[in-house]
């Protein structure tokens, strides 16, 4: 089973993984947890390069693609067929909200290469965590996490998350929306129920 965890930044996700790990490992699973862009030597190398360098919407698809690409054939399509569960704090509608509708990338290309990429692998369920970026930027700014924020303004975010809906709508059936405006408390509930429906 694999799980995508999806949302502009500090909309929260990365707080609720770390929850949904040790829920499925009680039930018995076992469980890689991993990120992108990155989840593997070189993938790592990719994202450090990708976050610390500005470079045209086209390189930075084509370098999000070539780390998808060897996380997807190193470590995510072998634990799989091992039949672990994967956890991955983003995945490809990150590409299509940041590279599409945020920096304005051609959607139609981005599908190519997804289809090139991916060869038709989408997550089982994906937890969109969906939040005004005006609150997600007050929390973000909070704890300070060094990231995109710090470039982007609020209508790049607006833009994102609009990229979101999208691919919500276009896909709903893998999708699972969460209200992260709602406290942690009732964010983690509909995590873990939503995951609970799929997974079981
Ligand atoms: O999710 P995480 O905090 O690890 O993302 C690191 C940074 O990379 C964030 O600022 C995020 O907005 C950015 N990012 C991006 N395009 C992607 C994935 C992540 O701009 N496809």
């Amino acid at each position: 089973f694999f799980i995508s965890f999806e949302g502009i930044d500090g909309a929260g996700k990365s707080s609720h993984i770390e929850a949904v790990h040790e829920a499925l490992q009680q039930r018995g699973h076992r469980v890689l947890l991993t990120r992108e862009p990155g989840g593997t030597e070189l993938a790592e190398q990719l994202r450090a390069l990708f976050l610390h360098q500005s470079m045209d919407a086209l390189t930075e698809a084509l370098l999000v693609f070539a780390a998808r690409r060897d996380h997807l054939c190193q470590r995510i399509l072998p634990a799989l067929s091992r039949g672990e569960t994967v956890l991955c704090d983003r995945f490809t509608d990150a590409t299509f909200a940041y590279q599409g509708a945020g920096r304005g990338f051609d959607l139609a290309v981005l599908r190519q290469l997804e289809t090139w990429v991916q060869d038709g692998r989408q997550p089982d369920l994906t937890l969109w965590f969906d939040l005004p970026p005006d609150v997600a930027a007050a929390r973000r700014a909070a704890a300070r996490a060094p990231d995109r924020l710090e470039r982007e303004d609020l209508a790049f975010f607006e833009r994102v998350r609009e990229g979101y809906a999208q691919r919500f709508a276009e896909q709903p059936a893998r999708f699972a929306r969460v209200d992260s405006a709602a406290s942690m408390d009732a964010v983690r509930a509909q995590v873990l129920q939503a995951v609970a429906d799929k997974v079981g």
